[in-house]
């Protein structure tokens, strides 16, 4: 076994672990586990372990059903919620098939393929998420923390217990968090995470919803990430700070002496650019459900067009303004993804789209500092000759559909998968008739 493995082995002992879990994830993103024992580990460090794919949403090809997961030592953590003798840890795994060829349906390997590619091309991709999310009494969702009659100091004590709570369990998971604050919306949260490179951080991102959730649930309430669980009031979004530096470790999008101010690079300028570009294409795999398409509408801090600015918060991208003269600090936010995306899917598409505006020299559109463009709706939008984004799940699924970035950068099997998954989550929506239709027409029609 190498260093990271024995070390594996060690502490599994040294720390009474006795279940071992095997962490991956759909294609949707959702979080996939089986336990295993310890003495189990070697071997499967050496050959992987078998599982059954075949009723896993996006992996089913039922002539290939049979997996093999490879835990990635390097990830090893005791999880810090569960008892502390007979503990419990967890590695993300890679999955691959019987015959040793990496499987086409692992996200994690869709993104670790985006990485290398920026690697050849020089650079580390970096991220940074910000996830917003709600608390509700209970999973139906009916009540939030704090309003409706529970509008008093306990329970706005309570949430600030719980996101304290929670953040300590990241850090002790070896996950840093960079500040938490309570949004914009009743009993609305955010947790921010400090940046690092995008294969830790989608499974950082992967652990921080799970740590989320479980704190929640031991202190008797539910955490949702939904896009847009409240009308009236603000969706949750996922912003993601991001940048590629040298493999010498300076931050390749910085320029001190950038004409226009914003010390951007040219390699920041045509990322940007290639982001703007594709924005409409990757928006199905940032934004995947119905639901997330009523976040993203005209007037509230959701972006909808296309454009870029310093301090205009309802464009795509910001270039946040922080610490301008910090080189480290030189970063793009993308304001459009929401925490329901599947992280490894969401960097990955992102970083194509920007290494893609790298690779073409594409020019970047000014800036849009100050045009109020949030009042208008997507029509004058688009007569203005401002680009936009899909306007719901079933326009996003055909950009998507039509994108040779998209099928080149996730693959045939996801590419396809989520094509046929979400034209069919589209239709079902689209025949179902809700509550406010019938509100609406069934009394005057
Ligand atoms: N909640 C807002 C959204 O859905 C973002 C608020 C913020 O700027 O942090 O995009
Ligand atoms: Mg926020
Ligand atoms: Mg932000």
């Amino acid at each position: 076994a190498n260093p990271e493995e024995d070390f594996v082995l060690k502490t599994i002992k040294s720390r009474d672990v006795h279940f071992v879990r095997f962490w991956f994830t759909d294609v949707l993103g959702r979080m996939k586990s089986f336990a295993v024992i310890p003495s189990e580990l070697e071997d499967a460090f050496a050959d992987g372990m078998g599982f059954d794919g075949s009723c896993i949403e996006g992996f089913c090809r039922t002539q290939e059903s049979d997996m093999l997961a490879f835990p990635d030592a390097s990830t090893f953590q005791v999880l810090p919620w569960r008892p502390e003798s007979n503990a419990v840890a967890r590695m993300f795994c890679s999955l691959r098939t019987p015959d040793g060829r990496p499987f086409e349906g692992d996200p994690r390997q869709v993104l670790a393929r985006m990485a290398a590619k920026a690697r050849e091309m020089g650079y580390v991709f970096n991220v940074g998420p910000e996830l917003e999310f709600y608390y509700f009494k209970d999973a139906q969702g009916a009540e939030v923390l704090d309003r409706g009659g529970y509008f008093d100091l306990t329970s706005l004590d309570y949430a600030s217990d719980l996101r304290r709570d929670t953040v300590l369990t990241l850090e002790k998971m070896g996950i840093p968090v960079e500040y938490s604050h309570h949004e914009m919306g009743p009993s609305q949260h955010e947790i921010d995470l400090r940046f690092t490179d995008a294969l830790s951080m989608a499974d950082a991102v992967m652990t921080y919803k799970l740590v989320v959730k479980e704190i929640a649930t031991r202190h008797g309430v539910y955490a949702s990430f939904m896009p847009k669980p409240l009308s009236g009031e603000p969706g949750s979004s996922m912003h993601v700070h991001q940048s590629l530096f040298d493999l010498d470790g300076k931050n390749a999008f910085f320029d001190p002496a950038d004409p226009q101010g914003y010390r951007l690079s040219r390699t920041a300028r045509c990322y940007l650019a290639g982001l703007l570009k594709y924005a409409p294409e990757f928006c199905l795999v940032t934004n995947q459900h119905v639901n997330s398409y009523k976040r993203l509408v005209p007037g509230g801090e959701a972006p909808v067009y296309l454009s870029w600015a310093r301090s205009n918060r309802s464009t795509l991208v910001r270039v946040p303004g922080y610490r301008p003269d910090s080189e480290a600090a030189c970063r793009l936010e993308v304001r459009s993804p929401d925490p329901s995306a599947n992280p490894y899917l969401a960097f990955a598409v992102m970083l194509a789209a920007g290494l893609k505006g790298i690779e073409d020299g594409l020019d970047l559109q000014p800036a849009c500092e100050n045009a109020d463009l949030s009042s208008l709706d997507r029509r004058d939008l688009r007569e203005l000759g401002v680009g936009t984004l899909p306007e719901s799940l079933g326009e996003a699924v055909e950009l998507f559909a039509s994108s040779d970035l998209m099928r080149e950068t996730l693959g045939e099997h996801i590419h396809g998968y989520l094509v046929a998954a979400k034209r069919a989550e589209w239709g079902e929506y689209q025949s179902s008739v809700s509550q406010w239709e019938r509100d609406r027409y069934l009394a005057v029609l």
